[in-house]
């Protein structure tokens, strides 16, 4: 299909019948009077005493605890950057359909008007009593950490950055199933991470969670190789920065074991990809264009384990692996927080899931054949049904287990049961 074509087939899916991807639809009767009268007045005011009496009630009287606010101030949006609020609303209004599909959880689409940290941290908060649980969307770094912090912070339900933590759990478990192929150790290899964004940042945080070493990991952006001796680094970058004598990339990649590209296209040559280790892990996620094209990685060295953020190569970093499931999760035992326990286990549930047979369906949905765990399959893949009854149950697990839910499960298989109806 021509680009022409293709931009045509996109307008055309928002545009029509009806403009935008999501609506409301009510869940109760309300075809009589009495029906009505249910609904809102006079009905409507027992439940509103009820939690007023106990605002837990808001969770047994009203939608909240199965909302999620997906909210952007359209600051860094995809890869096409600050391009405002309006513009970004079919992306807030995409992850909706998202959470909505694959782990029934509706979505109020929200987008402010505002770039100041401060306004926009006091505008969540106000809006927070709506909502089960906050997804902070497109929001450009640095002013992406500062808010995340505060909020998780401030609030008693779950906030979560995506562009920062899903990205971290899907290529986590990537890279754990990748290192358990090319038969290393993440203690002991040595990791390049080309780009200090609000998603490489979060990534080494978590792979240092599961024991990459601090020593071991050379950061790039795009003045070169984060050094101690710099002095225009954030404090974000500032954690990562390396005293080791390396000016540029092509320094850093030298014998490196794992190459993350969160940074931007066609800034990984073959020459570099061949002073690589053996087997070398390359995951090039920089959208849409990877920091090496696909193709050209695989000609250039058969023993590389590649993955990429696109759907057209084998092993995309598909955040949609994770946001539903972990949200359904976090919501189910109303976890106040989504903690470093929580994203572990999403990361470990992932991988172990890469590892099973796999069904049919999902060969067939794929146009596979024979799916198996290797090379070229080291995740799951989104349409895989058994992702909605691993993931969530293993971050409810977590969250109990770290003290953080204020509901529990006890019967897990019923559990398991309800999220597959
Ligand atoms: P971001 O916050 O804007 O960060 C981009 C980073 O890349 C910055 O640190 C920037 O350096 C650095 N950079 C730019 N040019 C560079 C170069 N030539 N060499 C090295 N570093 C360079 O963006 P983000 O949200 O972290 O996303 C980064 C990229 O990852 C995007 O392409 C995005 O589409 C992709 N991504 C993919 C997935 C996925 O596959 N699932 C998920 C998230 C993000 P400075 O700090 O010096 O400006
Ligand atoms: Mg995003």
């Amino acid at each position: 299909m021509s680009k022409q074509s293709k931009r045509r087939e996109a307008l055309v899916y928002h545009a029509k019948p009806t403009p935008g991807k999501i609506q409301v639809v009510p869940t109760k009767k309300y075809a009589t009077q009495r029906d009505l009268s249910l609904a809102y007045s006079p009905g409507v005011a027992e439940p509103c005493l009820e939690i007023a009496k106990n605002v837990n009630n808001v969770y047994k009287y009203t939608a909240k605890g199965n909302l999620v606010a997906v909210i952007s101030n359209g600051t860094a949006v995809l890869g096409l950057g600050n391009i405002g609020p309006e513009a970004s609303k079919p992306v807030m209004e995409g992850k909706g359909l998202l959470f909505k599909i694959f782990a029934d959880i509706d979505v109020f689409d929200i987008e402010v008007n505002t770039e100041n940290v401060e306004e926009f941290i006091q505008t969540v908060k106000m809006i927070a009593p709506t909502f089960g649980g906050i997804n902070l969307e497109d929001i450009k770094a640095p002013e992406a950490f500062e808010i995340e912090r505060r909020l998780k912070a401030e609030l008693d339900i779950p906030v979560m950055h995506d562009d920062q933590h899903g990205t971290a759990i899907i290529s986590a478990a990537a890279l754990l199933n990748a290192l358990e192929i090319a038969d290393k150790k993440i203690e002991e290899v040595q990791i390049v991470i080309s780009g200090a964004g609000a998603a490489a940042i979060s990534c080494t945080r978590l792979y240092q969670a599961f024991g990459a070493k601090r020593e071991h990991i050379v950061m790039t952006d795009s003045k070169g190789v984060i050094r101690q001796t710099r002095t225009d680094l954030t404090s974000e970058k500032a954690e990562f920065a390396t005293h080791r004598d390396l000016e540029t990339l092509e320094d850093a990649m030298h014998n490196a074991d794992v190459f993350i590209g969160l940074s931007t296209s066609n800034i990984l040559s073959p020459e570099m990809l061949l002073s690589m280790a053996d087997n070398p892990i390359v995951f090039a996620l920089a959208n849409p264009d990877p920091e090496i094209d696909y193709q050209l990685a695989i000609d250039t060295r058969k023993d590389v384990i590649m993955a990429t953020g696109r759907s057209d190569h084998p092993n995309q970093v598909n955040n949609v692996l994770g946001f539903p499931y972990i949200f359904r999760g976090a919501l189910d035992v109303r976890a106040t927080k989504i903690n470093e326990a929580m994203k572990m286990a999403a990361v470990t549930a992932l991988a172990n899931l890469a590892k099973q047979n796999v069904p049919e369906q999902v060969n067939i949905a794929y146009g596979e054949t024979h799916l198996t765990f290797g090379r070229e399959y080291i995740i799951p893949k989104p349409f895989d049904p058994r992702l909605i009854s691993e993931v969530p149950p293993a971050v409810a697990k977590a969250a109990m287990e770290s003290g953080v839910a204020k509901e529990s499960i006890n019967d897990w298989d019923k559990y398991r049961d309800s999220l597959l109806e």
